[in-house]
């Protein structure tokens, strides 16, 4: 991945990735929408925004983690974070 990519998206991943805005405005995004926003902010480096946006909406949304496979995501981010 480009570095310049992950720069570019780093405004993107501290909006989406913010606690408040995640689960203020988390809710009115479906669950289709939340996971493009998190596929994009996974993808262009930031896996820690990505899971607080995707906690965020499934909070504020009432679902279970297992909707955003938010385990997977997160055990993915600690072996990024290992390498
Ligand atoms: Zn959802």
């Amino acid at each position: 991945m480009s570095t310049d990519l992950q720069a570019v998206a780093a405004p993107l991943a501290r909006l989406f990735g913010d606690d408040f805005t995640a689960g203020h405005i988390g809710l009115h995004f479906t669950c289709y929408e939340a996971d493009t926003v998190g596929d994009f902010l996974r993808a262009t480096g930031h896996p820690e925004a990505a899971a607080t946006w995707l906690q965020g909406h499934a909070s504020a949304s009432g679902e279970a983690a297992e909707a955003h496979d938010l385990d997977t995501l997160l055990v993915g981010e600690e072996l990024e974070a290992d390498a």
